[in-house]
């Protein structure tokens, strides 16, 4: 698609932003960065190190509309005007995920999308391979940019974490193992708010594979049930279950305790108990990650042992400490209901619940069943806390409003009893109060060893 002189504008100056600059520049591409904000530094002094024109607080109109593929962010909504002029003038826009994927050359992806569960799989499945041995690189949107690995480091295999939003511009992207491991309601300002438009931008990452190819998906998800129902994919597409459990074809089940996962003839097992994840949602993930791993020929021997080392990441389910006798777990990225359902049904103790930030439309009737089972209090954490209140006033005895990390912390610990667990699962956004959700659980983590 390049010729030396083509000319490649970038919108936005972050982490794929930049990655995508920086293969563009190698390949021979005139390479111009637009960024309507600031550039952070250490962004700007790869753009400057590298010798790419770039320019933040601004986009100027000419040159973005002279190029002949504009790079998007994923971050860059389709609503702001720079894009629709870039649309309505016909350039090819691309997200950096399909940019970068011109330049693999015979390089596998295994891409791993979902509402929940997407990087706790990716970390795990690349855990797998890395410890095999396997030349392989995590990119994506775990943080670090396909297009800057293949540019700086091009490996034989890439774990890719992949958002929706890195989906909607791809054209000819094509992984070799694609992972859909839910699709529950997220980021629905963005579609228009139809859950159909954000089930059908998931399902775009098995749209150009083949039947030599492998689309792995959770068989449970009745939104996936029900586009399989209505679409027919050219793949080759192989399901994980806890329901419907079929030995002896390829793919993934639980029973009786075990993980299962059947491929090429071969089948793997291990107790539940023996792996370092737990609750159901690990489950789900150790399934896929176990079915795309003997995909990309990692021995069993090799999938039991990182099965039984990886602990996860932190702000997923993370043990932060028990302070007499009151646990606290920091799930700070429980960002929507359903990371939340899955929190909550892994509670073994009665709960303390920190929760709220910023709403993205909750129906917090998904979680009334567990909340009346398992939680004696919620304290709110975010600026609108009006939500909470109408939905779980009446239903649990305390809900009680707080302002900051520290004080969510004092004001659960005031409620609980030795035996009692502390679990900050927000469902919402962080951004009213903090940083990001990293921010807020390093925040947590503080604020309760300080107690
Ligand atoms: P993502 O990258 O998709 O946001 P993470 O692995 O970071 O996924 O987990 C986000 C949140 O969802 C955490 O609260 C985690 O405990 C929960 N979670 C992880 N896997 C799943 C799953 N398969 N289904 C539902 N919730 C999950």
């Amino acid at each position: 698609m390049n010729s030396p002189a083509q000319k490649l504008v970038i919108l936005g100056a972050a982490e794929s932003g930049v990655g995508a600059a920086l293969l563009g520049k190698q390949k021979g591409w005139d390479v111009f960065v637009s960024d309507g904000g600031e550039i952070k530094a250490k962004f700007r002094e790869i753009l400057v190190a590298h010798n790419i024109t770039f320019e933040q607080g601004t986009h100027t109109m000419n040159r973005i509309l002279a190029a002949h593929c504009v790079v998007k962010s994923p971050g860059i909504s389709d609503k702001i005007d720079v894009v629709k002029a870039v649309r309505a003038a016909g350039i090819e826009v691309c997200s950096e995920i399909e940019f970068g994927f011109r330049y693999k050359g015979n390089s596998k992806i295994i891409a791993i999308t979902g509402s929940n569960g997407k990087s706790t799989t990716t970390m795990l499945t690349y855990t797998v391979l890395k410890d095999a041995g396997y030349d392989v690189a995590l990119v994506g949107n775990i943080g670090y940019s396909f297009a800057a690995q293949i540019a700086e480091k091009p490996c034989e295999w890439y774990v890719m974490e992949v958002s929706s939003f890195q989906l909607d511009d791809i054209h000819t992207f094509r992984p070799d193992v694609a992972v859909l491991l839910n699709i529950t309601p997220d980021h629905l300002d963005r579609y228009n708010y139809k859950f159909e438009n954000y089930v059908a931008a998931k399902f775009r990452i098995a749209e150009n594979q083949l039947p030599t190819d492998y689309f792995i998906v959770n068989q449970d998800d009745k939104a996936i049930q029900e586009y399989l129902a209505n679409h027919s994919l050219h793949t080759t597409t192989i399901f994980f279950t806890m329901s419907d459990i079929t030995t002896g074809t390829d793919g993934g089940f639980i029973e009786d305790g075990r993980i299962n996962v059947d491929y090429g003839g071969e089948h793997f097992d291990m107790s539940i108990h023996d792996m370092a994840i737990k609750g159901k949602h690990n489950q789900y993930n150790s399934m896929a990650a176990g079915i795309s791993a003997r995909i990309a020929g990692i021995r069993r021997e090799k999938l039991r042992e990182t099965f039984t080392r990886f602990k996860g990441l932190d702000h997923r389910l993370e043990f932060v400490a028990t302070i007499r006798g009151v646990d606290f777990i920091n799930d700070s990225k429980a960002t929507n209901i359903n990371s939340v359902w899955f929190a909550l049904e892994s509670m073994e103790k009665p709960t303390i619940l920190i929760m709220g930030g910023q709403d993205k439309g909750n129906d917090y009737t998904e979680i009334m069943e567990l909340v009346k089972q398992k939680v004696k209090a919620i304290i709110c954490l975010g600026i609108n806390n009006q939500p909470i209140h109408d939905s779980f006033e009446g239903v649990v005895e305390s809900i009680i409003d707080t302002s900051s990390a520290a004080e969510a912390v004092y004001a659960a610990y005031a409620c609980a009893e030795s035996g009692d667990v502390v679990l900050l699962a927000p469902a919402c956004a962080s951004f009213d109060r903090f940083n990001n959700f990293e921010d807020r659980g390093e925040q947590f983590k503080v604020a309760v060893r300080n107690l």
